[in-house]
């Protein structure tokens, strides 16, 4: 629910302030690392834009994979299963590149009664 609420709270940042408008999508990037179950934030996010310009929005998500780079060799590497492990040199030593994401990348606004 708290994912849903900041969520809301990044939406009024960037939604015109002139009441007319209504959020029509969301365009959510959310990383595998981030802990969001894409349905139960859907449900959450029905509930607490009530009332909101985000009102029966739909939310569309896009997939950020867990990505990695070997600070030894400095490979790239897609994190399978949590395994933070550098599959060029077995190194441990990994840093975190992406999967923790959790951004609105794009609001569709639908102006709303006379130009
Ligand atoms: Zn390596």
């Amino acid at each position: 629910m708290s994912i849903a609420r900041s969520l809301l709270e990044m939406i009024a940042q960037y939604a015109p302030a002139n009441g007319r408008a209504r959020v029509k999508v969301v365009r959510l990037r959310i990383g595998e690392l981030a802990g969001v179950i894409p349905e139960s934030l859907r449900f959450c996010f029905e509930v607490a834009s009530e009332g909101t310009v985000a009102q029966g929005a739909e939310l569309q998500i896009e997939h950020v994979p867990v990505m990695s780079r070997c600070t030894d060799c400095r490979c790239d590497f897609e994190v399978e299963q949590y395994a933070f492990i550098c599959p060029n040199c077995d190194s441990p030593n990994v840093e975190l590149i992406s999967g923790n994401e959790l951004d609105v990348i794009e609001l569709e606004v639908e102006e709303e009664g006379c130009p």
